[in-house]
């Protein structure tokens, strides 16, 4: 009989670390944070316990891991346990974490309670249901597979025999050997039979198998004339039989009569130096693989394409209406999407089923990992209805996503209600480019409008609230109650030491202020005529306009006349926006300057004490809301600030997290509001100012229908008919129309980014129209001008945009600013009438001069310009189409939204509180209430 090959885990474990050593350090060079980190959680003090996690802890250390080995005392009760299992699952930097059986505990303890704590992210055991069951599926990719079982399959392999077709028994059916290996056999094809304590006829079983693998702690009980001829044999078993001849007066046998099967086997594994070496390497493994999924490594093959889990779209001809589109997709349950794209459980809060608030904490996790390509979507100067730049930001998104493979992101506005309700209608995008359920991105969302308004209408009423205590009362009687006496003692506010500090008042004792500091300290002194902070409400009601307010007998005839704006035009929306994480915008919300007070100097929300009120109110919604695209592409949809007296862009945050998530080949698209000359001129020199982000490429839209009104055609007005002529071709007023797009190009050039046009093609096209735009786009230094179907095949539509942009990813950027910070404000608005209207000058009331040379001096010329302009025009003139040079820009006056961080030049009239017109959308909005079914949001 010849004796079967040795398979020695020894050998075999050595080489593994080896390579995975190697592996962890090309994970380091992706990312110089990269560690692992390993967690062992002992109760008691089994030696056997202890020399097995000494051992676990000198592997870690030696790769490098980050090793903790958290020893309880056998007095430790179960709570104490799962405290210290709950501990670790929060820590970020660990990874995998495994409670070591036995437990040596003195009170009763439910082990299978405690294995089960840990975060299935962490579970590098593989004990958890959830990692346990998706074995049990096959899901081998996704799960942790128990370390024992991965070390002998690893061992089978080496054998080099094929595991396919075979028959195999597994002996042992514990829950972190037996059971997973028959698992492990099965979804490698071999076809198995699970043995254990009640097995009749074991041994005919071994007898015909090819693969046998034993675990049950019985020594030496598989008998050699069990076994088939040629048959592979695994012993897990570790099992100490005494033994006069060693020093140690014992030694170690197998489950495997090793004499008898070698005989037999043509593998087998020893015992010791088989198995046992293993499952420590695996462990590494599992311990590493998961600290790739936390630092979201993009460089290792094992990174998931998001493309595997996008939802296929079944396209109509025609294009059914958006909520048919919308209704017609299932979109995943968004704790998948979230699980897709690599968030840990722990950094998102479902908002129902389609919604989900991510944490900030996921930028701090992928912190130092290589982000993907960062896109900017803007348009030509659009008709009243809008180019499609969301529905090309969304088809572009898909296209990229879903179709060419790149894991991408799109970043968009949070919709105002009034627009939905009002004359646009939603605004998800468009046909097979929108975003899903588009009722749920078009009504409430996470509710951050609602908390801005709270927070918005909080300080307003603070104002006039102060406004009128300050009136009714003397001076001691107003400080007293600004400082109660509260339990004997009266102490100031933070909010109130801190304006003391501005008021440059070192006491902190309230009883030690002179009478004069008193009332310097209490009265505000807000001047009615300078408040700036007006209230909003998210409904276009235009009877807000001009209100007069304090009419109650209560507030003895002090009646303003204030307004409303709507709610996406507060400054507190802009905030949102731009703020980097809640300390900047809790700082942020400090600096706000409500008006002034007699004297001309600003009064800020500090003043009035309501900072962390409002930052308590605004807390949630600094979290960007998770959402899909009817393909199942991630959506991030946060913020949704005016693009005329704000900035028109959706927040920094969700940029910054959806380029960590999407990797260093991913693709982050976001959108700029309005055409390229108002919201991507903000987007360059505000936003990307404050975040320090540098886009790669900048997509224009642009469509046949603008560039003909551009071009002379009749104008376009929404709720009417299109004039005929934007039904037939006419190349010579697309020619004419051209202007303007020649111009936005010239304007995204000046940021030294590459721009691709993306025609977004509508039914009556004509294919020489579109290729005449492509023509004329290259030549005006376009590096690319696509036509685009998105609106109506979704993706695949916009592939040819998604190769094109990926093209251009790869040039050179030379990004730079329009304006250097220090410029004066005056010079600033100068810079951008010039270049990026056309203008061949700007010219200032007397009232905007005197407010600019106001700012400046109190310090606030630093800040970027936002310029409030109508978007219908490059010129302050909404019938000025094309490209118009002859003019001279009026600038009527000047607004500071220091929180937010710019200032923002009237240039004509801007309307902060839309109307409704005489049908609006609310007429075709309509609710089954048996099923619940929303239609009309277009
Ligand atoms: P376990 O939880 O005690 O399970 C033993 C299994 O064996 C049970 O399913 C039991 O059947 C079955 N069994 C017991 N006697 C049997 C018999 N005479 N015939 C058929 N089946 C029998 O053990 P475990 O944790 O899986 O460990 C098994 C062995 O592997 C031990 O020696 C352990 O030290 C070793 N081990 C080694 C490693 C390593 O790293 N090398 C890791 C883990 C375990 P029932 O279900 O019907 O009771």
């Amino acid at each position: 009989m010849s004796v079967g090959a040795v398979l020695s885990g020894t050998k075999l474990a050595k080489s593994l670390k080896e390579a995975l050593l190697v592996e962890v350090d090309a994970a380091r060079r992706a990312n110089t944070a990269f560690k692992p980190g390993l967690a062992v959680v002992q109760i008691g003090d089994r030696s056997d316990s202890n020399v097995y996690v000494g051992h676990k802890m000198k592997v870690a250390n030696e790769l490098g891991f980050k090793a903790e080995h958290v020893k309880l005392a056998a007095s430790c009760t179960e709570s104490e346990i799962l405290a210290t299992i709950e501990k670790l699952n929060e820590d970020n930097s660990i990874h995998g974490i495994i409670v070591q059986l036995p437990l040596d505990c003195l009170n009763h303890v439910d082990s299978l309670k405690c294995t089960t704590h840990v975060d299935a992210a962490k579970d590098v055991d593989g004990l958890h249901p959830l990692n346990a069951g998706k074995l049990a599926q096959g899901d081998l990719s996704s799960s942790f597979i128990p370390c024992t079982p991965q070390g002998c399959l690893e061992l089978i392999k080496s054998s080099g025999i094929s595991i396919s077709g075979k028959s195999a028994c597994v002996i042992g059916r514990s829950k972190i050997v037996g059971s997973p290996m028959a698992d492990l056999l099965k979804w490698n094809h071999a076809t198995v039979t699970m043995c254990h304590s009640k097995t009749q006829d074991l041994d005919k079983i071994v007898k015909q198998s090819d693969i046998v693998v034993i675990a049950i702690g019985s020594p030496q009980m598989l008998k050699g004339e069990w076994i088939k001829e040629g048959a592979v044999v695994i012993d897990c078993g570790i099992n100490s039989v005494p033994d006069s001849t060693t020093v140690k007066g014992y030694r170690l046998v197998g489950d495997v009569d090793y004499e008898s099967c070698a005989e037999k086997a043509s593998f087998i594994t020893p015992v010791p130096g088989g198995v046992g070496p293993m499952t420590v390497v695996m462990l590494m493994r599992n311990t590493f693989e998961s600290a790739k999924r936390f630092y979201n490594i993009s460089t290792s093959a094992s990174m998931r394409s998001w493309k595997e889990t996008s939802i296929p779209v079944e396209v109509k001809t025609p294009v059914p209406s958006d909520i048919q589109v919308s209704r017609s997709q299932t979109p995943k349950p968004i704790a998948r999407l979230a699980e897709d794209i690599g968030l840990l459980p722990s950094e998102y809060s479902l908002y129902g089923k389609y919604k989900a608030k991510v944490s900030l904490d996921v930028e701090k996790r992928l912190a130092a990992s290589v982000s993907g390509s960062y896109v900017v979507v803007t348009g030509i100067t659009p008709t009243p209805l809008g180019e499609g730049k969301s529905t090309t930001s969304i088809g572009l998104a898909q296209g990229l996503c879903a179709h060419l493979g790149r894991n991408t992101f799109a970043c968009l506005r949070q919709p105002s209600q009034g627009v939905t309700f009002g004359i646009k209608g939603g605004a998800a995008g468009g046909g097979y480019s929108q975003v899903i359920p588009m009722e749920e991105f078009n009504l409430h969302l996470t509710g951050d409008i609602h908390a801005i308004t709270a927070a918005n209408n909080l300080l307003a009423a603070a104002i006039d609230a102060r406004m009128l205590h300050e009136r009714n009362q003397a001076d001691n009687a107003l400080y007293g109650r600004l400082v109660p006496e509260i339990k004997g003692q009266k102490k100031f506010s933070k909010s109130q030491l801190r304006r003391l500090k501005r008021l440059e008042i070192s006491k902190t004792n309230p009883a030690e202020l002179t009478d004069e500091e008193r009332v310097k300290f209490s009265r505000l002194n807000i001047d009615p005529d300078t408040i700036t902070w007006q209230r909003v409400v998210d409904t276009n009601d235009r009877h807000l306009r001009k209100i007069t307010i304090g009419q109650g007998d209560l507030e003895n005839g002090h009646t303003r006349t204030t307004q409303y704006d709507i709610a996406v035009a507060s400054e507190l929306m802009a905030i949102l926006a731009l703020s980097s994480d809640l300390e900047d915008m809790q700082q942020r919300i400090g600096r706000i300057v409500i008006g002034q007070d007699t004297e001309g100097g600003p009064v800020s929300a500090d003043d009035l004490g309501v900072v962390d009120a409002l930052t308590v109110l605004m807390k949630d919604t600094v979290q960007p809301t998770l959402m899909q695209t009817v393909e199942g592409s991630p959506v991030f949809v946060h913020a949704g600030p005016f693009a005329n007296i704000a900035h028109g862009n959706s927040s920094v945050v969700a940029d910054r997290i959806a380029l960590k998530l999407v990797g260093a080949d991913g693709f982050v698209v976001t959108e700029a509001g309005f055409g390229a000359d108002i919201g991507m001129e903000k987007f360059f020199n505000i936003k990307c100012r404050n975040s320090g982000l540098q886009p790669n490429v900048v997509v224009i839209v642009a469509s046949v229908r603008a560039l003909k009104m551009h071009g002379g055609a009749p104008k376009v007005t929404p709720g009417q008919n299109l004039p005929s002529v934007y039904n037939e071709q006419s190349l010579e007023m697309v020619e004419k129309g051209f202007s303007n797009l020649a111009k936005q190009i010239q304007n995204a050039s000046y940021f030294g980014v590459p721009v691709v046009v993306a025609i977004n093609t509508f039914a009556s096209d004509t294919m020489e129209e579109l290729e005449l735009i492509q023509r004329l786009s290259r030549s005006a230094g376009a590096f690319d001008a696509v036509i685009c179907e998105h609106f109506s095949k979704g993706g695949l539509g916009a592939v040819q945009l998604g190769e094109a942009v990926i093209k251009a990813s790869k040039l050179p950027s030379s990004f730079k600013f329009l304006y250097d910070i220090k410029t004066p404000l005056v010079d600033k608005i100068r810079i951008i009438a010039q270049k990026i209207y056309g203008a061949t000058d700007i010219s200032l009331t007397e009232q905007a001069e005197k407010v600019a040379q106001k700012y400046e001096s109190m310090g606030l010329g630093n800040l970027p310009i936002c310029m409030a302009k109508t978007h219908l025009s490059l010129s302050h003139n909404p019938d000025l189409k094309g490209a118009p040079t002859d003019f001279i820009l009026p600038i009527r006056d000047m607004r500071a939204s220091v929180g937010a961080g710019f200032i923002y030049p009237l240039v004509g009239s801007i309307a902060t509180m839309p109307g409704l017109p005489t049908r609006p959308c609310f007429v075709d909005i309509e609710i089954d209430p048996k099923t619940q079914v929303i239609d009309g949001l277009f």
